[in-house]
């Protein structure tokens, strides 16, 4: 008794009966009723798909004496000749075990003659990418120029293998996973066909398992129906397959979430006991979370198809009752969890570990959230909020923002800033006093609004000055005190640089800079430097600048070389002297030298000293 694989019993034999794939199989019909079929075709896509199986009808299709139709006739002599596989003029190549240049010499001389007894010759090569570049060099000039008796069909899984000037030479197709409905439908209509009833839930685990590919759903399905029943339920498809059933999942799932250590690790062990493969568990786990976080992201839905209606709304309500953030958090845990016990000598007491490490991880609060928090609190909230954000867990809202946020703007910007303010707790101080959130709050407005004139500077420097009694207003009036030229003019060119990039690089290079009175002097020893700030137009910008950043109208005068002696305000050498004296210093040459390097600035004067 000879027993056909369903795969190959399936295996379409037409257009019509091909899985999914439907936009490529309309533009090859198309392409052969228009008669415009390119002489070489490449078809890519994963395993299972049809890759091979569309280039076999393509073949019928073109070679059908019934043709050019929509359809191969499958009745003809040539039909029924290739679908038997004794095509004389079919040659169907497996470039894995046919890859050297030998093999291709022979198949060039083989299509040198015309078809025995059909229209055209076929050469179908599967996984092409198999093929040495030899061998592709030598196929390159056929392609190039194919005998018109002749159509080239390729297939491969990996597309990137095929060198570019191969690509360039055929048509491709590229084809899709095939999607879980579709699949899902194709494997009921077959067990129907075969007599056997098979559950809704039998059937999803098969889909899924099979990923897209329909050789592996149809292994698959051939396997459950080895099974010998003619009724097929969800825990036949779950013990023949080896897989670790659904509810487990999603019951351990729960339980990492809602920190459960109880349900988790019985969850774990059921899932040893039926001899499952920690692998594949770890992975429908992953897959879980996944999932979850997929519901949390609007517009996704359909990344979620291969999961059934029921289980997508326990998902969903897993969903609701937790942040993105601790969703996410907790994936990577389990992640890291999963690529540890990978490479460990105890799998079961790894993954046991992550699990304890999951759950002992708390819920995420969204910055966000903590900080409209933080809003309500400085904006004179209520008891309860703080008792929400502090008192609750014995610590200070700001030590929370503190430990909970390291990477948000706030706590970032706060350590960039010279003037940070240590906004951690004080002990002395009751816990969830309003006092500490000052500087965070002052952190805020320098970041929100640093058109207003706030700067660093500005900020009271130590916590003790920051202490306002909860019954005060707790956010004081600033007082911006004054600017000065000489300690704010880098913070000067800095908020010169945000509107003018060049201004700010040109008011750099000065050598010293001075008030004087009214009067900014601007020392430059090398007047080109200065040639485009000294225009009018410029000049009145600046002065604006000036007004703005330090509160004080003062006229620009600029200072060079030969106008005044003060071009040298307090070296004995000229600046433009010192300069050349700079660059042609040994030490400075041989640096240049050993570095590769030139040199691009000199700046002398007393900022640079
Ligand atoms: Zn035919």
């Amino acid at each position: 008794m000879s027993y056909l694989v369903l795969a190959r019993k399936a295996r379409p034999q037409t257009f019509d009966e091909v899985v999914g794939q439907r936009p490529v199989v309309k533009t090859l019909q198309n392409s052969i009723l228009r008669d415009r079929v390119a002489h070489a075709i490449l078809f890519s896509g994963v395993r299972g798909v049809g890759k091979t199986t569309l280039a076999r009808i393509m073949a019928k299709a073109i070679n059908c004496e019934h043709g050019p139709a929509q359809n191969p006739c499958n009745t003809c002599k040539s039909c029924l000749a290739i679908t038997a596989g004794a095509s004389l003029d079919l040659y169907e190549i497996d470039g894995a075990s046919n890859r050297g240049i030998q093999e291709i010499r022979e198949l060039k001389e083989k299509i040198r003659f015309l078809p025995t007894s059909s229209k055209y010759k076929i050469i179908i090569i599967d996984e092409v990418h198999m093929l040495t570049p030899e061998a592709f060099n030598a196929l390159l000039k056929t392609l190039e120029e194919p005998p018109a008796h002749v159509y080239f069909m390729f297939a491969t899984t990996e597309l990137h293998k095929i060198p570019i000037t191969i690509l360039s030479r055929c048509q491709r197709y590229e084809l899709k996973r095939v999607a879980p409905v579709e699949l899902g439908g194709h494997l009921r209509n077959l067990a129907e066909a075969d007599g056997v009833q098979i559950e809704q839930g039998a059937l999803d685990l098969i889909v899924r398992e099979a990923d897209g590919s329909v050789r592996d759903g149809l292994s698959l399905l051939d396997q459950v129906f080895s099974f010998g029943e003619k009724e097929i339920s969800t825990d036949d498809v779950i013990q023949v397959l080896g897989l670790v059933s659904r509810e487990v999942i999603l019951k351990l799932t729960r339980a990492l979430l809602e920190q459960d250590p109880v349900t988790a690790f019985q969850a774990l062990d059921e899932t040893f006991s039926y001899g499952m493969d920690l692998k594949r568990f770890t992975a429908d786990l992953l897959g879980c979370f996944r999932a979850l976080i997929l519901c949390k992201i609007k517009g996704c839905d359909e990344l979620l198809d291969d999961i059934s209606q029921q289980e997508l709304a326990l998902f969903q309500e897993l969903a609701d009752n937790h942040s993105t953030q601790t969703l996410h958090m907790k994936l990577t845990l389990l992640m890291q969890g999963v690529e540890e016990m990978r490479y460990s000598g105890q799998p079961r007491l790894a993954i046991e570990t992550t699990f304890l490490k999951i759950i002992q991880s708390s819920d995420v609060i969204p910055v966000a959230t903590l900080l409209s928090r933080l809003d309500t609190l400085l904006a004179g909230g209520s008891q309860q909020d703080r008792s929400q954000m502090g008192e609750g867990t014995g610590e200070s809202v700001s030590s929370m923002v503190k430990k909970k946020l390291p990477q948000s703007p706030v706590a970032d910007k706060k350590t960039k800033s010279k003037q940070a303010v240590e906004v951690n707790s004080q002990p002395e101080k009751p816990a969830g006093s309003a006092a500490p959130l000052v500087p965070t709050e002052q952190a805020r407005t320098e970041q929100h609004a640093p058109e207003a004139g706030i700067s660093p500077d500005d900020l009271p420097a130590t916590p003790a000055e920051l202490q306002v009694s909860p019954d005060e207003n707790p956010t004081p009036h600033i007082e911006p005190h004054q600017r000065s030229v000489r300690r704010d003019w880098m913070d000067f060119i800095a908020y010169v640089r945000e509107r003018s990039v060049w201004m700010a690089q040109d008011l750099q290079r000065a050598d010293s800079v001075k008030e004087q009175g009214t009067e900014l002097l601007l020392h430059y020893a090398d007047p080109a430097n200065c040639t485009l700030l000294r225009k009018d137009d410029t000049q009145k910008k600046i002065t604006e600048f000036v007004l703005d950043f330090f509160q004080k109208e003062l006229s620009l005068h600029f200072v060079l070389p030969d106008q005044s002696s003060e071009a040298t305000p307090e070296g004995s050498e000229s600046p433009l002297k010192e300069r050349h004296l700079l660059a042609n210093d040994p030490l400075v040459l041989m640096t240049a030298e050993i570095f590769n390097g030139q040199i691009g600035d000199i700046r002398v004067g007393p900022r640079f000293r």
